[in-house]
């Protein structure tokens, strides 16, 4: 999938896209789980991407599908171990996004020991808005995020309570992968994760970022 690129305004081929879990202490205890000491990754593939306008399809296999909704970071240009000081002049420009998540897979996936792939990969589980160029964005730690679903807010929630910043997550995951230009990362939710049903309108948003609106089918 293309999307405009926010350096060139052109179009733009999505290359892997990063995801963190449990990045926000209160998400982290509303599911019960530990907050991590290093960054907890997982990944996406880029079929499960859809653009603002779009829809999510619930999949037959699970029962209890949950929004996310989440900072995402695109990268700008190619970097392996980049130093944490310097990282955010990799940020090509910044989106909301929708980490869309089969809370039973996952829950399943987490008893047995097994990869979450399954449970956050499905074609649709990675709606994306339009990005807004890393220079127009002061600080990515001072970002309000929120969700609506049917108008009423479920997801209320600021960068500033990220456990692992921006820059300290490009240093970290360039380390393991070679970060390259058109990358996603998306940086994990606030608290307030809940259930979609086919029919719901979904829309995230915030002061600084493009709303991004879907609807459940
Ligand atoms: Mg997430």
């Amino acid at each position: 999938m293309t999307v405009v690129d926010p350096l060139t305004s052109e179009p733009k081929n999505i290359g892997k896209i990063l995801c963190i879990g449990r990045n926000y202490a209160r998400h982290a205890a509303e599911m019960h789980d530990s907050v991590p000491k290093r960054p907890v990754i997982f990944l996406k593939p880029t079929t499960s991407l859809i653009r603002s306008g779009g829809s999510i399809v619930l999949p037959p296999i699970s029962s209890d599908v949950h929004h996310e909704v989440e900072l995402v970071v695109m990268i700008g240009r190619t970097g392996r171990s980049i130093p944490e000081d310097n990282s955010l002049t990799y940020v090509a420009g910044y989106a909301l996004g929708l980490d869309m998540t089969a809370r039973d897979l996952q829950s399943e996936a987490k008893a047995r020991g097994n990869p979450w792939s399954v449970a956050k990969g499905f074609d649709t589980f990675a709606p994306l808005g339009d990005f807004v160029p890393a220079n127009e964005i002061a600080d990515p730690q001072d970002i309000k995020l929120s969700l609506q679903v049917n108008g009423e807010i479920r997801q209320d929630g600021h960068t500033r309570d990220m456990i692992f910043t921006v820059s300290y997550l490009i240093a970290y995951c360039s380390r393991i992968f070679t970060l390259e230009r058109g990358d996603l990362l998306y940086t994990g939710t606030p608290a307030g994760v809940g259930p979609v049903f086919q029919g719901d309108r979904l829309e995230a948003m915030s002061h600084q970022l493009p709303t991004l609106e879907v609807t459940v089918r």
